[in-house]
């Protein structure tokens, strides 16, 4: 299980021609077959919401991965479509591969959900499950990142890099707020955070926030 995807990208083509573009949606859609095909496989299905986010909880996000209900979830009326499919099926793949990290952030997963939403708990818990949970982020955007170029996927690896970052530096913004959504203003749509997003995963995002990125995220709440 994983909490939702709150993500906001401006999708925008880099290649405009024709020929580009049939090329970009073949992968496209070779994508969305694949992962498919690969759910069913483990009994599990994708499931496309009409608009642009779905109902998670109480809350509303781009998509989600649960593996109780053996779905996939995206929302259908989204630019970030692609990009959202992707990071859910990496949380799958995570999941499938029994990923170390992925299993340890369940539990924190779940404290953090209940959390967001009033429960009580030590400090250092909240402190501790917020840990695994961006540690949990990461690694599915690492997976990520690597699925771009296996499936030659028409999405701009540098942007979506920057954007993985700036959604595991959001989680300090969610702690700080005690929020699932923060921001008054996107930070995806800044070209302030943007322009200091890491566009690699040297910066150990999990464990600190440079005061720098902090400012800057907090502008946008
Ligand atoms: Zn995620």
């Amino acid at each position: 299980m994983s909490i939702g995807k709150l993500k906001n990208y401006t999708h925008k083509s880099h290649l405009n021609s024709y020929t580009g573009e049939f090329a970009m949606n073949l992968k496209h859609r070779q994508f969305v077959k694949h992962v498919k095909k690969h759910l069913s496989k483990h009994g599990m299905r994708l499931v496309v919401g009409r608009g642009k986010s779905v109902n998670i909880g109480k809350g509303r996000c781009e998509g989600y991965f649960d593996q109780d209900k053996k779905l996939i979830k995206v929302a259908g009326d989204n630019s970030a479509f692609l990009e959202t499919l992707l990071h859910e099926y990496c949380h799958f793949l995570q999941w499938l591969q029994k990923s170390k990290i992925y299993k340890t952030s369940e539990k924190h997963c779940l404290i953090v959900e209940n959390w967001l939403q009033g429960k009580k708990y030590p400090e250092h818990k909240v402190k501790r499950a917020f840990y695994w949970v961006r540690k949990m982020e990461r690694e599915c955007e690492q997976y990520a990142v690597k699925l771009i170029d296996k499936y030659e996927l028409p999405i701009d690896k540098v942007k979506y890099i920057k954007n993985a970052n700036c959604y595991i530096y959001a989680h300090y913004m969610m702690e700080k707020k005690r929020k699932f959504s923060t921001f008054r203003k996107s930070p995806f749509r800044s070209q302030k955070v943007q322009r200091i997003m890491p566009s690699n995963f040297k910066a150990m995002s999990h464990q600190t926030i440079p005061q720098k990125i902090y400012d800057a995220l907090l502008s946008c709440v």
